[in-house]
């Protein structure tokens, strides 16, 4: 079959790889539809995973089920499912402390593109069927479900690690796909304002439908400062972080009210340390808490955010900018993602 893969670090292009077996947990499925995620930016441009040689990218994908295994009970061929981007092994102790994401290993959940081949390929391997994959709706568009592969869990679990609570004053720096789920998040838990960090038009208009009530630019001075005056010096009760980089979690602590919660999805692409502030971290006595997380991915969590797309409550679909037909277009696609073109929010691609 042919994937399309990360070569080295900075090098892309489409190969030939065997059909993945199945194991007896385990489903092969066919894509229909996928989208280039900035991870896979940060993996191919960046070497933020290190080299990886021949890996298949891509970990976003809605699809049709091609092969089960013998012990799958709830999905068989011919299912259209949304196929979550973190797939854990959910018998590992670290999945039974309740941190899925790193069954196995620190990100071990996060398998596609980064352990195992991902699903820019004519089939993929997805590991324990029944408890990674989730049945797509029928009257959902496959567009719209693959965002909630990622976009949606990842900027909802912002909004969570963040512990958003009716009222809040809260703060989301970067509005790209991740940070616009964030809005969402934020304004289903119940914060009341919500400044945004961004610049693109297009991204800020789309904030303002998911419930952003005020905009800071982090290209005109320094945003702890904006933030700290709009807020008459108080600060605010949370922050949620899902752009920027290792400098960003100074400039989350210092706008944080003592008692504040910093909750980050970012993905650090580079740089070696993250600083803290330390007379802002109240000399090391703030009570000022920073929470940092990969997305916990499973099937439980992809039914409950499409019950919610089905519910109205969010249209994660509006953020999809680019519709590409096609798998010759994944190339297209990806650099797409990481030119970030100023109408660009979320690329995907159909494969009809
Ligand atoms: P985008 O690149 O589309 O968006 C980044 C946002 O950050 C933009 O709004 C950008 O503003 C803003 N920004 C850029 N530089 C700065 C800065 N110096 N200070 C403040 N804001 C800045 O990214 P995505 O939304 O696609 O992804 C966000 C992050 O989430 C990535 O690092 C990605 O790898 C990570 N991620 C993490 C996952 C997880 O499970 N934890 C899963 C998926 C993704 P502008 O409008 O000017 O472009
Ligand atoms: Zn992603």
């Amino acid at each position: 079959m042919k994937g399309f893969a990360m070569l080295g670090i900075g090098k892309t292009g489409w190969i030939e790889k065997p059909r993945p077996a199945c194991g007896p947990l385990d489903a092969v499925i066919r894509p229909i539809a996928v989208s280039p995620c900035t991870s896979d930016v940060h993996t191919v441009w960046e070497g933020a995973l290190g080299e990886r040689e021949n890996m298949i990218l891509g970990h976003e994908a809605c699809g049709i089920v091609d092969e089960v295994g013998s012990l799958v009970r709830d999905f068989k061929p011919g299912d259209r499912v949304i196929v979550s981007a973190i797939t854990p092994d959910w018998g590992d102790i670290n999945a039974q402390r309740g941190y899925p994401m790193h069954s196995t290993g620190m990100l071990a959940g996060w398998k596609f593109s980064n352990f195992k081949d991902g699903v820019f390929a004519e089939y993929f391997h997805v590991n324990e069927a029944d408890a990674n994959l989730a049945l797509l709706p029928d009257d959902m568009d496959p567009c719209t479900g693959v965002m909630i592969c990622d976009m949606m869990p990842t900027g909802f679990h912002a909004a969570e690690l963040a512990d958003i609570q009716y009222g809040d004053d809260a703060v989301v720096i970067g509005i790209g796909p991740v940070g616009l789920m964030a809005v969402a998040g934020c304004a289903l838990r119940g914060a009341a304002r919500i400044i945004c960090v961004g610049t693109r038009p297009k991204c800020r208009k789309a904030a303002s439908i998911y419930g952003a009530t005020d905009f800071v630019s982090y290209k005109e001075g320094d945003i702890a400062d904006r933030i700290l005056d709009m807020t008459s010096g108080k600060g605010v009760d949370k922050v949620c972080i899902a752009g920027g980089t290792a400098d960003t979690f100074a400039q989350a602590v210092r706008m944080l009210k003592p008692g504040g919660i910093i909750g980050s999805v970012n993905y650090l692409g580079s740089g070696d340390c993250v600083k803290i502030p330390r007379v802002e971290w109240g000399c090391g006595m703030s009570h000022k808490t920073i929470r940092c997380g990969l997305m916990p991915g499973g099937r439980l969590r992809s039914e409950k955010l499409a019950a919610l797309v089905r519910a109205g409550r969010v249209d994660p679909g509006l953020m999809i900018t680019h519709r590409y037909h096609g798998f010759e277009h994944m190339e297209e696609a990806l650099l797409a993602m990481r030119d970030k073109a100023p109408e660009l929010i979320k690329p995907v691609v159909c494969i009809d």
